[in-house]
């Protein structure tokens, strides 16, 4: 069995402010350690529940963050960008399973740093009218690959969020949201008990695949009118409202990465204070 671990760092034991997960800050040197203290608490799970396979992929910022020297031995990392399929590289490489480790909410819902993709700048993501976390939108890809996820950890409202587009995944909440930036925190030794136990029961149980569509629609609105103009700049996004745009495509592969370019292009127009 071959298992593919998507690694965010928002979602993870302790972190509850943008500096935790800022890389270079030196509270993201610090929450580094307890990033790969969850990884490595879900690797021991699913190698304990027989899998011969885990491929962590780094899917935080520049996506290196993991303290490779002090990773799982069972498993392999994935480190950096640039990757064609970013938070879910590794899917097409034919995993049976796959876990999304330190997660969290999507843009504009309640939860623990909650955003999609931009810190700030993207207030509500659909795709096909739901309201699209990161999650939900990799489990959509993972599903036109045939995978199911089976793990969701994150703050207890990420938990939530997952039962609704992957509702047999185990998941782990490792902190309860109180506020954006303040959650009460299990300590690493009993979260990654948690998670290890969440990852180990997560391999028993059968985890269908959702359905795919024929059609995916985003609709993704901004904090200001330039930033929906500039995703405009996007062939085949289109302005529908003064800060929402919206696009169609046949497959969520094309679509995620269109919604990446957006964010991409969106990012070099937001300006430090003013947004
Ligand atoms: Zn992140």
């Amino acid at each position: 069995m071959k298992v593919l671990i998507s690694a965010d760092m928002e979602g993870v034991t302790g972190v509850t402010c943008p500096d935790d997960c800022e890389p270079g800050h030196p509270r993201w040197e610090h929450c580094r350690r307890l990033l790969t203290g969850d990884v490595n608490a879900a690797v021991a799970g699913f190698a304990e529940g027989g899998a011969e396979e885990v491929l962590v992929n780094e899917a935080h910022a520049d996506m290196r963050n993991l303290l490779v020297d002090q990773l799982d031995p069972r498993a392999t990392l994935l480190i950096g960008t640039h990757k064609p399929l970013g938070m879910m590289e590794g899917i097409d490489r034919s995993p049976h399973l796959v876990a999304l480790v330190g997660y969290h909410t999507g843009a504009g819902e309640p939860g623990v740093l909650a955003h999609t993709y931009l810190p700030n700048s993207i207030t509500s993501v659909r795709v096909n009218g739901a309201t699209a976390s990161e999650g939900r939108m990799n489990a959509m890809l993972a599903a036109e690959y045939g995978v199911p996820v089976a793990l969701v950890t994150g703050d207890d409202l990420t938990c939530a969020d997952a039962l609704t587009y992957a509702p047999t995944a185990v998941g782990v909440a490792v902190k309860t949201c109180v506020d954006r930036y303040s959650a009460i925190c299990l300590p690493p030794a009993v979260s990654a008990r948690q998670i290890t136990e969440g990852a180990r029961s997560a391999v028993d149980r059968s985890h269908p695949v959702p359905s795919t569509s024929d059609r995916y629609t985003y609709e993704v609105e901004f904090d200001a009118t330039h930033l929906a103009a500039l995703a405009t700049y996007v062939p085949g996004v289109e302005a529908v409202g003064h800060r929402t745009v919206r696009f169609t495509l046949g497959t969520m592969y094309e679509a995620i990465r269109c919604f990446r370019a957006v964010t991409r292009i969106v990012g070099t127009g937001i300006e430090p204070v003013y947004g």
